[in-house]
């Protein structure tokens, strides 16, 4: 069992700590909002930090969860970030969707000191207890992969090496392009349906029987049929956050996103209407109300 410092309890991050404290590891946590690692602490009998330099002193492995890249990069360079506090050979492993070159700049800090940095977000839905529903896409060098599998197995099932620092984060935007495709896909076609005079339930159960019924479409479920009755499971600012970042990615490789492209339109409309906070199944609650 490892001693790990996981920063960000954040709706991913707080499931995915969970399941490490079950699985025996020994946790300290931090997290922005003091007042959620303070709780997680009392709950599963972790140790509490104040800053992510706190909670990294005496860990062999780091695991952030934060939002975007700005908060990755000042968890580890900011006035109170991990970097200086890193022990000898520690395992530094980003989980959050963020940008390629973002965790190839980190990665190059952390040899500075002597340590290892892996990108490995996660494709998924996670509920405490649930581990195996993530998809692990790690990048890094092969020894610290492997060296980091029995942490990523508390945490998901496959744990799929893509390769060097970088394409995890770059895999991750991949996948979410298509997501949030099938996100706009799921919503405008709702309201269709709606508008033909078709019950939201029944034409939902037809997607969920048909040739589009992908993983997704099933979690999403209960938000689609009762928007903004259950917890937001992916603010739709993240969403329109990962397309920028898949779209700045696709300038660089030289590939084309056309769809991409129309599909952040839509979630920037809808931030901007006042669902940047609910969850990403709310535009086709701004489309009804549009
Ligand atoms: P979330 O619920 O919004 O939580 C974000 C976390 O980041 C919280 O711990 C938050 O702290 C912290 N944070 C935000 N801004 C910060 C800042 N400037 N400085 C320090 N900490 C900051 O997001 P989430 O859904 O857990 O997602 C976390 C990451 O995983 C994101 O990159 C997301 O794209 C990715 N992801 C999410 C899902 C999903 O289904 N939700 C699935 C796969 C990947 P506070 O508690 O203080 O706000």
């Amino acid at each position: 069992m490892a001693t790990i410092a996981f920063l960000g309890l954040g709706r991913m991050g707080l499931p995915m700590a969970t399941n490490l404290a079950a699985a025996g590891h020994e946790l300290t946590v931090w997290n922005r909002s003091a007042a959620k690692a303070e709780r997680f602490a009392t709950d599963h009998g972790a140790k509490f930090a104040g800053t992510p330099r706190e909670a990294v002193g005496g860990a062999a492995v780091v695991i952030t969860m934060l939002a975007a890249d700005d908060a990755l990069l000042d968890a580890y360079t900011g006035p109170d970030g991990a970097l200086p506090a890193l022990g000898a050979d520690t395992l530094c492993i980003d989980m959050s969707t963020v940008s390629p070159g973002t965790v190839q700049r980190l990665s190059a800090l952390v040899a500075d000191r002597g340590c290892t940095f892996l990108d490995a977000p996660v494709s998924g839905s996670v509920a405490a207890a649930t581990a195996a529903t993530l998809t692990i896409m790690a990048a890094g060098p092969t020894e610290a992969v492997d060296r980091a599998r029995p942490v990523l197995r508390s945490l998901g099932d496959p744990v799929i090496h893509l390769g060097d620092s970088g394409r995890g984060a770059a895999m991750k935007l991949v996948v979410n392009a298509i997501v949030h495709s099938l996100n706009g896909a799921v919503s405008e076609a709702l309201v269709l349906a709606e508008r033909c005079g078709i019950e939201r339930t029944a034409a939902y159960a037809v997607f969920l029987n048909s040739a589009i019924a992908a993983p997704f479409v099933g979690y999403r479920q209960e938000a689609f049929e009762k928007p903004g009755e259950v917890p937001v499971a992916f603010r739709l600012e993240l969403a329109a956050k990962d397309l920028r970042l898949a779209l700045a990615l696709a300038e660089q490789a030289g590939a084309a996103l056309p769809q991409t492209r129309v599909n952040l339109e839509q979630l920037e409309r809808a931030a901007a209407g006042g669902y940047a906070d609910a969850d990403e199944s709310a535009l086709a609650d701004y489309l009804r109300r549009s």
